[in-house]
């Protein structure tokens, strides 16, 4: 059934989900507050809208997608004086559990259904609308939204209570973070050795060093021949992206207690190939920085 879905931030991300719900028949107003991208957006079937307020207004739905905590909590405080009780807010954006868990706060202060849903599978999975949601938020608002995540993704998870979503997507980075740097230290050090890239990753893929970093994602060029690796480190996952979720997954560890002694120094060392200039490379590039020695 065609739903009136406002969808706010159609950046790298937003564009394509956003495409995917008109492919499924519905109705998106979408706003950015770039004109430039909310051009493209209307190329792919979203009408686009001159203002937050307007693309709201008779949304049965509202996804977000941006930035960050204070960019979702922004947009939030705006639009739950602009919408009824009866909207359902969905948020996809990647950010800090406490933002996640005040926007559900807004939300139920103008009763308002909510479920914070961040995604995996980058921008390739956002345009096959192949992307995993991990969703929190009640049983009741997670089945009223799954119709519209399923529209966007192939996997729906439903995580928790309010923020589990945003937990589950930051414990996941931050395996990714720490794997990544593991699977690139053992390529340096297999290349000290006079092993071949090959042989390691014939080995190691089909033993118990295999992970996502190494199997889908090799590091070097070579072995799996989609893996940025074999594209000069064009993203992919930009290092800086990942810099920042393994912030989040800093400030998480701190807020609880939690002991996360590999991910703090995977932070760090995200840190200085940030400070590098590599930001804007992939993040399975930091095998660059391991081979030269970890100098800032
Ligand atoms: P992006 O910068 O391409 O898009 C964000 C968009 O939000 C921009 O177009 C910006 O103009 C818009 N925006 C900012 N403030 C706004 C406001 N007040 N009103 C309307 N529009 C506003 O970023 P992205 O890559 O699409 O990422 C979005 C979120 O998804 C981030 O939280 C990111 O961490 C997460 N994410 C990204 C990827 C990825 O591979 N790019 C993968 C998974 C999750």
């Amino acid at each position: 059934m065609a739903t009136p879905i406002a969808f706010i931030g159609l950046g790298n991300m937003g564009g394509p989900m956003a495409a995917n719900l008109v492919k499924a028949g519905h109705q998106v107003r979408g706003f950015d507050l770039s004109a430039e991208i909310l051009k493209a957006a209307e190329e792919n079937g979203v009408t686009a809208a001159s203002s937050l307020a307007e693309a709201v207004e008779g949304a049965d739905v509202v996804v977000t997608m941006l930035p960050k905590g204070e960019h979702v909590l922004a947009v939030w405080r705006e639009l739950v004086k602009a919408v009824p009780a009866s909207t359902l807010l969905i948020d996809c954006s990647t950010i800090d559990v406490d933002s996640a868990r005040q926007a559900h706060e807004l939300a139920a202060g103008k009763g308002c259904a909510s479920l914070d849903a961040p995604v995996s599978g980058g921008t390739g999975g956002a345009a096959a609308g192949t992307l995993t949601f991990m969703a929190g938020g009640s049983g009741d608002v997670f089945e009223r939204a799954k119709p519209y995540l399923e529209a966007m993704g192939r996997k729906i998870v439903h995580c928790g209570g309010n923020g589990a979503g945003q937990a589950a997507k930051i414990c996941n980075n931050m395996i990714l973070g720490i794997s990544m740097i593991g699977v690139c230290e053992a390529f340096v050090l297999g290349e000290a050795l006079g092993l071949s890239h090959q042989a390691l990753f014939d080995v190691a893929s089909t033993s118990s060093g295999q992970c996502w970093s190494l199997n889908t994602y090799c590091p070097v060029p070579g072995p799996v021949p989609t893996s940025p690796a074999n594209n000069e480190y064009r993203p992919g996952f930009a290092a800086a992206l990942m810099l920042k979720d393994l912030k989040l997954a800093q400030d998480a560890a701190l807020s609880t207690g939690a002991a996360t002694p590999l991910g703090a120094e995977a932070a760090q060392i995200y840190g200085l190939f940030e400070k590098q200039g590599q930001g804007a490379r992939d993040f399975s590039a930091i095998i660059e920085m391991l081979r030269g020695g970890l100098q800032a």
